[in-house]
């Protein structure tokens, strides 16, 4: 019997090491990672550079706590502000705690309105974590379920319906956020309409509301730009959420603001024991760093242009393919019907991916990947979804 928590519904493999792209079983069975751990090791795993620097801090200092100064937390706040033209950061340890920092922040604003029975504007079919709050605002029932009451204060309307979140702001003065995925992934990795961010941050700006994007799986170069976002440039958030790929498996995550925004937030309003520590900051100084020498966010834009490329010419007429969709190395393929097993199938042949919504396979390859690791994703792909749907 196992002592764990009975959670997960885990696939009967024990991945023990890997390099790049790669992953090897505890029975020394290679296998193409087309996930990154749910997009986390975008820099592929046991990259020698995060590795030298985690093992180097480790050596010097882990842990301070915030009772002082960490020169790591600060350069990484530096380097964050950098990629993501936003003003200030707070450090956390994962996705869901920086989405509590958005919330937290969206109640401070209120407070600041005078708004005293404050709402959030959150979409269909998003995904925001698993803490209380999180999973208030997210638009999964199943991870809701049974964990009542919820979080109060959210209005929910349809994904990438301009129309809706207007009626939304009309309807509901006490809205004063809005909190969206740019590429939903949870979701089915759906990217927002054109135009859908920029048309939201307006209401948001004419109703006194932040406009909060969540990019802890689109954002580090995953969508070809280092956040989703700017592929607008039109689109200017008051606050974004990054974690995943920020620390390549290193537990972080940070919550960006604009200064003023920020500012509603004065020492012993919000904090953390492990958030922003010396070991945590330095590896994700290295991952931006690396990135940054290898130009990733425009390989992650030229790679996922070929995969997508080649999975729209090879399934876009195929009977059960719904629509192959995504963004940069962020890519879905949804099917006809829900397919589960094919998460198994893919293992079965050296490839591991992920089958999100039932029906949607899910691509988040590491971003490191080269031409004919793509392909060799691709052709598998293409075989599993031939072999379950036979012509
Ligand atoms: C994964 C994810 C989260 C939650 O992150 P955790 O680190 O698992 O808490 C929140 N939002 C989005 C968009 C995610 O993809």
């Amino acid at each position: 019997m196992s002592h764990l928590f009975n959670t997960y519904a885990r696939m009967p493999v024990s991945l023990v090491r890997g390099e790049g792209a790669w992953l090897y079983d505890d029975q020394g069975r290679r296998y193409l990672d087309a996930l990154s751990g749910i997009a986390v090791c975008s820099l592929g795993h046991a990259h020698p550079r995060i590795a030298e620097a985690i093992a180097d801090q480790a050596r010097t200092l882990i842990h301070t706590a915030n009772i002082v100064h960490i020169p790591q937390q600060e350069a990484l706040a530096d380097a964050l502000a950098e990629i993501s033209g936003m003003d200030r950061a707070f450090i956390a340890n994962s996705g869901a705690e920086v989405v509590e920092c958005a919330l937290k922040l969206a109640r401070r604003h209120a407070t600041e309105r005078g708004v005293d029975q404050p709402a959030v504007l959150v979409a269909s079919h998003s995904f925001h974590g698993r803490t209380l709050a999180a999973l208030s605002a997210s638009g999964n029932a199943a991870i809701q379920a049974g964990f009542g009451p919820l979080v109060g204060g959210f209005i929910r309307v349809p994904f990438g319906d301009l129309d809706a979140a207007r009626q939304a702001f009309e309807d509901h003065p006490e809205l004063v956020a809005a909190l969206v995925e740019p590429v939903q992934g949870e979701g089915g990795v759906r990217p927002a309409p054109e135009g859908y961010l920029a048309g939201l941050g307006k209401l948001c700006k004419e109703h006194d509301a932040l406009l909060m994007l969540d990019e802890i799986q689109s954002g580090m170069a995953r969508t070809g730009r280092w956040f989703a976002f700017q592929h607008d440039p039109d689109v200017r958030p008051d606050v974004v959420t990054v974690a995943k790929a920020l620390g390549n498996g290193v537990p972080i995550g940070a919550c960006l603001a604009r200064e003023e925004v920020a500012a509603l937030l004065a020492p012993g309003a919000h904090g953390t024991t492990f958030g922003g520590n010396p070991l945590a900051c330095r590896a994700a100084l290295e991952v931006i760093s690396v990135m940054r020498e290898l130009d990733l966010p425009a390989r992650a834009a030229a790679r996922g242009e070929q995969l997508m490329k080649r999975l729209h010419d090879a399934l876009n007429s195929h009977p059960n393919v719904v629509e192959v969709r995504g963004q940069g190395l962020m890519v879905g393929v949804e099917l006809s019907e829900n397919v589960p097993e094919l998460k198994d199938r893919a293992m079965e042949r050296g490839l591991i991916i992920n089958v999100t919504q039932g029906n949607t396979i899910r691509l988040l390859p590491p971003l490191i990947v080269d031409e004919a690791q793509v392909d060799q994703i691709a052709d598998t792909v293409i075989e599993l979804i031939r072999e379950r749907f036979p012509a």
